[in-house]
C-alpha cells in the first residue's frame, strides 16, 4: 500500500477527538509530501536537527511536533517553529523551553512525559515529580510565563502482552484524570481555568488502538503509514 493508501486508511479508523501524529524519523521529505499531500498536516520528528532541516525545505501550515528526548542546549534550534514538545521529562528543560519561545516572543506547548513502562532505557517522570512541575508551573508567580502544559505523554512497554500494555495505558489515563480533577478543585476557588489539561499523548502504530481504547487524545504513528524504518532510534 502507498503512504497516501495507509494514511487515509489509519484516519478512517480513528474517532474525531483523536489526532493523527505522522512520526516521520528517519523518512525522506518526499515521502513526507506524499502524506502532505494527502492531507496531513502534524507531523512528529524524534531528532530536533532532522526536524529543522524538514521544516526549513516543507510546506509553511506543518504543525511540527518533538516528539524524541530533547537536549536543553538544543532547544534554541526549534523554539522558532515548534508547535508541540511531547517529552518534556524535566523543570530545568521546562525553563529552557521557556527563555528560548521569549525570544521569539511565543508561548510553546508542552507535554510531560510520565513513566508508565517497566524499560529502564524509558524517559519520563513520576508521579511526584510530575507534582513538583505542576507545583512550580501553576504557581501564581511563576515565571514560566511563555510555556504551557497542555497535556501528558507515555509510552508502554515494548512487548506483545497486551494486558501488560493495558495496565500501563490505564495507569497514565488515572493521572491524567487526577490532575484534571485536582485542577478543577482550585479552580473552584481561584476562577483560573488555565490549569486543565486535554491532550494524552499515547499509542504507536502496534498499539494505538487500544491506546485510544484506553483514552488516549493523541497517536503517533510511523511504521504503519510510512513503512518500516532502515534504522530504530
Ligand atoms: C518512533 C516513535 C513513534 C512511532 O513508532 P511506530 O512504531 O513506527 O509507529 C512514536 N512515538 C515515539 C516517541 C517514537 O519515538
Amino acid at each position: 500500500m502507498s503512504i497516501k493508501e495507509n494514511l487515509l486508511q489509519i484516519k478512517s479508523q480513528l474517532p474525531n477527538h483523536v489526532t493523527l501524529v505522522a512520526v516521520s524519523k528517519t523518512k525522506p521529505v518526499a515521502d513526507l509530501m506524499e502524506a502532505y499531500n494527502a492531507g496531513q498536516r502534524v507531523f512528529g520528528e524524534n531528532k530536533i536537527q532532522e526536524m529543522t532541516d524538514k521544516w526549513e525545505e516543507m510546506p509553511k501550515d506543518i504543525q511540527w511536533h518533538m516528539i524524541g528526548h530533547v537536549q536543553t542546549n538544543k532547544v534554541k534550534f526549534m523554539a522558532e517553529y515548534v508547535s508541540l514538545i511531547h517529552g518534556v521529562d524535566s523543570l530545568k528543560l521546562l525553563q529552557e523551553i521557556n527563555k528560548q519561545a521569549q525570544k521569539h516572543n511565543r508561548v510553546i506547548d508542552c507535554l510531560l512525559q510520565i513513566y508508565i513502562a517497566e524499560e529502564e532505557s524509558k524517559f519520563g517522570l513520576d508521579e511526584n515529580e510530575l507534582d513538583e512541575i505542576l507545583k512550580q508551573v501553576q504557581n501564581d508567580n511563576s515565571d514560566l510565563t511563555n510555556i504551557r502544559i497542555v497535556g501528558l505523554m507515555g509510552m508502554a512497554t515494548f512487548t506483545d502482552n497486551q494486558s501488560q500494555i493495558k495496565k500501563e495505558f490505564d495507569n497514565l489515563k488515572n493521572i491524567f484524570d487526577k490532575i484534571n480533577a485536582d485542577a478543577i478543585s482550585k479552580d473552584a476557588i481561584s476562577k483560573d481555568a488555565i490549569n486543565r489539561v486535554s491532550i494524552l499523548s499515547m499509542g504507536m502504530s502496534g498499539d494505538y488502538k487500544l491506546a485510544i481504547e484506553c483514552g488516549s487524545t493523541m497517536v503517533r504513528i510511523g511504521s504503519s503509514i510510512f513503512g518500516n524504518r532502515t534504522y530504530q532510534i
